[in-house]
């Protein structure tokens, strides 16, 4: 039986998507190769990559300002990637501290230059998004994380600064109608909304690149990337091809309003039912939460491990905290369909019923 897939990334892809990658490590288009036995630079696999590409931008609505680019080492490598690339060894960029990816970010930065932290939660756990902080004119970005993945948070807002935006959209990407065009520099491991592990995509806004005098190797050198056409060396192709699959999906079901109305529905189930419910506890404020990824908990940790043991038993992965804050999760990402949310939600009320006798 399919299990009902709630893990936090890598996670839940479409069927289809699936089915499609599947065949073509068997076949790739009838042409008697595996795409895994393909050169980067045959015609095969530039179609691949440039419509991949091209979808990005359709689906994110931006102009030709813009590259994208398929890179590895994931949304970590990108925590250095970033400040290598646009902060000079003098300048300060803005980061908020929303919780452990930010955090991880904002350490990687001071490697390069001055780091300002010019919103941080961490005085309630992490547990809501700011909404008044503001950024000193001269610094070079501001960057922040547009889904907490593992707080359960998200910005429902763009902010409103007067610098160049970055944002690690590693858990929310492709999840909504959202103002890509405000921002310079927008990133993601695809493993979580956008395909399979191996891939990150980085959409870059081509005029903030080359100006912080730093002498930069040419693999992490966004610029290089971009002269070489994304080949500056070998992609990870069954990577691209996955996510290419994954965008050619979320066009075709609508695209990126369709997205939204349906993570709207999800979370709408389960978090109507989290505030109902006595037992399970909701760990974020209300106008914060994500609509990608739950947190909530159950306070006697006994009764917790029974739920998690009970969702085991129902065929229901991924339930389980983050280790660093614990508790439990549930990830709604693109592909879940409202039923298996529906299905936790029913397994979440027998439960809470059966404890409170
Ligand atoms: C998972 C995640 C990361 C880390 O991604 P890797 O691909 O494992 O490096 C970074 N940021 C966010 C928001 C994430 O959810």
């Amino acid at each position: 039986m399919k299990k009902y897939n709630f893990n936090s990334g890598p996670s839940i892809l479409p069927q289809e998507v699936l089915q499609q990658a599947s065949e073509a490590v068997l076949d790739f288009n009838g042409i008697g190769l595996s795409l895994l036995e393909i050169g980067h630079r045959t015609q095969w696999f530039l179609d691949v990559l440039s419509e991949a590409q091209s979808l990005v931008k359709e689906l994110m609505q931006l102009n030709d300002d813009y590259d994208v680019l398929f890179l590895q080492g994931g949304a970590t490598m990108q925590f250095m990637q970033v400040p290598m690339n646009l902060l000079g060894s003098n300048d300060t960029a803005a980061y908020a501290d929303n919780g452990i990816w930010g955090k991880k970010a904002i350490e990687e930065a001071k490697y390069f230059g001055n780091v300002d932290v010019v919103a941080s939660t961490k005085d309630k756990n992490h547990s809501y998004i700011q909404k008044n902080f503001s950024v000193q004119p001269d610094a070079k970005y501001f960057h922040y994380t547009s889904n907490n993945t593992v707080e359960g948070t998200q910005w429902h807002f763009v902010p409103n600064v007067d610098v160049p935006l970055v944002v690690d959209m590693s858990s929310d990407i492709f999840s909504r109608p959202f103002d890509y065009a405000k921002h310079d520099l927008i990133y993601a491991g695809a493993q979580k909304n956008a395909g399979a592990a191996g891939v990150t995509l980085v959409v870059v806004k081509k005029d903030i690149l080359g100006k912080t005098g730093r002498k930069i190797p040419p693999i992490l050198d966004y610029q290089k990337h971009i002269e070489a056409d994304a080949l500056l060396n070998t992609p990870p192709v069954f990577a691209v091809y996955v996510s290419l699959l994954t965008l050619r999906w979320i066009k075709k079901e609508g695209g990126l309003i369709e997205m939204e109305k349906r993570a709207k529905a999800r979370a709408d189930l389960f978090y109507a039912a989290l505030d109902t419910l006595q037992i399970f506890k909701p760990l974020v404020e209300k106008e914060d939460r994500s609509l990608m990824n739950a947190t909530f908990t159950i306070e006697d940790k006994d009764i917790e491990n029974k739920f998690l043991e009970e969702c085991k038993q129902h065929g229901m992965v991924g339930v389980k905290g983050h280790r660093s804050v614990g508790g439990l999760r549930v990830s709604m990402y693109n592909a879940m369909p409202l039923s298996s949310v529906q299905a936790i939600v029913d397994l979440m009320e027998d439960f809470d019923k059966s404890e409170r006798g």
